[in-house]
């Protein structure tokens, strides 16, 4: 056999012990989050870190770095789209990023991470960000030292963002959300003065069947094209997440809410649109550490959370927020819940579930204010992080921020600056994904219905497939081959353009509250 090809052969061999050994850790996850009984925890924490340090070891083997380094002729001789040489450069930068963090900075920072989380529960308890400012500071310290390991530019969020986003820079994001401070702030400002919101919610509150609205919201998953016969399953969790373990086995899960029907269908929603971008993304990708689909942050793998959260905004929002979604599905629902509904038209579900309101909790937010709760902790990491804010000003800036862009300020810091696990874990580049993910889903869709003037015609009779075949061909198929940005370019042929998402949302809530 010819030396190159036998080398290849190892590579992939190896690399799919690692996808191997990731996809088991995610079996565990999905087990721990679904079925585990409390006991269960320390052991599965155990479990779980061995398998973790396991795939670590394989990845950083001087065997990977010696194959990278004799393949490099042969990846440049190759197709850039092909899946050899795809796979060689995902891997490569995995690589790179995996070797380049000592061991004993990993150490630390989950060390003062464990404290982290013990101080901010302490400080939600006493509604005071003192109490977690210590904590966080020291946090933060150590955050800078891995930036500089990792390198950057500019400023030390750099890193952080690269990490989840790869070809994107807080450069990039900064313009993005000068776009959307220029439009938002007075376009909610003014749907705040509109009529009550209360009574336009009124549709989707009352005593919904726990069951039922599980029935009802696998319904709607199914609908959208969600494979849960032989390629996916669901269940119940406490928040509601995908995960895949092939692209031929995804699952997802949700929670209930027995006095509000939105919460657990558009979960579902939100949740089957992960789910279809994993179980469309080839199957021969399997293996290869390109299903990009799957987000293993332990791996530090290029996944795009901007790109992943596109795709689940897409279905929520444009589609189950959409009025020809609700004129197929009001008679759906109608089914699961005889009575709720009578003489309500599609016109009053599509404004129920648009209900549009400031408001001071992120994860309750509604699809128009939901970005500039994203904009303000991005704001706050970046000033931290290159040092124009200092941690122990951090609530006074928030409260500042959430008065400038919503109109609102938090009665005390739980209900504002302490209101987030992330920070207790990692502080930067956590966030930016889900308002990325609004801005790309906006410009696929739009690019989408250039191409394609049927894109909405079926929606209304329960018919998704054009704006699915489209997101397949141009999304899906590709997996983890190329950086967001490359692969928005290849699909829009634009990177970053606001211009779609701001105009959608300007149309649509214009509309909605008659401004
Ligand atoms: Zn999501």
């Amino acid at each position: 056999m010819n030396r190159t090809v036998e080398k290849m052969n190892r590579f992939e061999e190896l690399i799919a012990e690692i996808d191997d050994l990731h996809c088991t850790i995610s079996v565990l996850n999905w087990d721990m989050q679904t079925q585990m009984p409390k006991g269960g925890a320390e052991a599965r924490g155990d479990q779980m870190s061995t398998l973790r340090r396991i795939a670590h070891e394989k990845l950083t083997s001087p065997e990977i770095g010696d194959l990278l380094s004799n393949l490099e002729e042969h990846e440049q001789a190759l197709p850039y789209e092909g899946d050899e040489a795809s796979m060689l450069r995902v891997v490569r930068r995995l690589y790179s990023r995996a070797t380049s963090m000592p061991g004993d900075l990993v150490f630390r920072m989950s060390q003062s991470a464990a404290r982290a989380n013990t101080k901010w529960l302490q400080a939600r308890e006493a509604r005071d960000f003192s109490v977690f400012a210590p904590a966080l500071e020291e946090l933060v310290q150590l955050r800078r030292e891995q930036a500089a390991v990792l390198g950057y530019e500019d400023n030390p969020m750099d890193a952080f963002v690269s990490m989840k986003e790869s070809d994107i820079s807080v450069d990039d994001l900064e313009t993005m959300f000068d776009d959307l401070r220029a439009v938002l702030p007075p376009l909610v400002a003014r749907v705040a003065e509109a009529d009550d919101p209360d009574e336009r919610s009124r549709l989707m509150r009352g005593d919904f069947d726990t069951q039922k609205q599980i029935d009802l919201g696998m319904a709607a998953a199914r609908s959208i094209g969600f494979d849960l016969e032989d390629r996916g399953r669901h269940a119940l969790s406490v928040h509601p997440f995908s995960i895949t373990f092939s692209p031929d086995d995804v699952r997802i899960t949700t929670r209930v809410h027995p006095e509000y029907l939105g919460s657990c269908l558009f979960a579902c929603i939100h949740e089957a649109g992960h789910g279809l971008y994993m179980q469309g993304v080839p199957t021969r990708l399997r293996h290869t550490l390109m299903d990009s689909s799957t987000s293993r942050p332990e791996l530090g793998r290029p996944v795009s959370f901007g790109v992943h959260e596109s795709q689940s905004r897409l279905w929520e929002n444009t589609v189950g927020r959409s009025l020809a979604f609700w004129e197929y599905f009001l008679p759906i629902a109608r089914a699961f819940f005889p009575g709720q509904f009578d003489g309500a038209t599609p016109e009053d579900l599509y404004k129920a579930v648009n209900v549009a309101r400031p408001s001071l909790i992120r994860v309750e937010a509604d699809e128009l204010t939901y970005s500039l709760h994203v904009m303000l902790r991005f704001e706050l990491e970046k000033e931290v992080l290159d040092g124009q804010l200092e941690v122990r000003h951090m609530a006074e800036a928030w409260n500042d921020k959430m008065e400038r862009y919503l109109g609102v300020t938090p009665p005390h810091d739980t209900l504002g600056v302490l209101q987030d696990m992330h920070w207790t874990r990692d502080f930067g580049g956590g966030f930016q994904g889900y308002a990325l993910g609004d801005v790309f889903s906006a410009s696929l869709v739009a690019k989408a219905e250039s191409e394609e003037s049927s894109l909405g015609d079926g929606w209304a009779d329960g018919d998704f497939s054009v704006l699915r075949g489209w997101m397949q061909r141009n999304v899906y198929d590709h997996g983890a081959k190329f950086e967001p940005l490359e692969l928005m370019r290849r699909a829009t042929g634009e990177g970053i353009n606001t211009g779609p998402y701001l105009k959608y949302l300007t149309t649509k809530f214009e509309d909605l509250y008659d401004l």
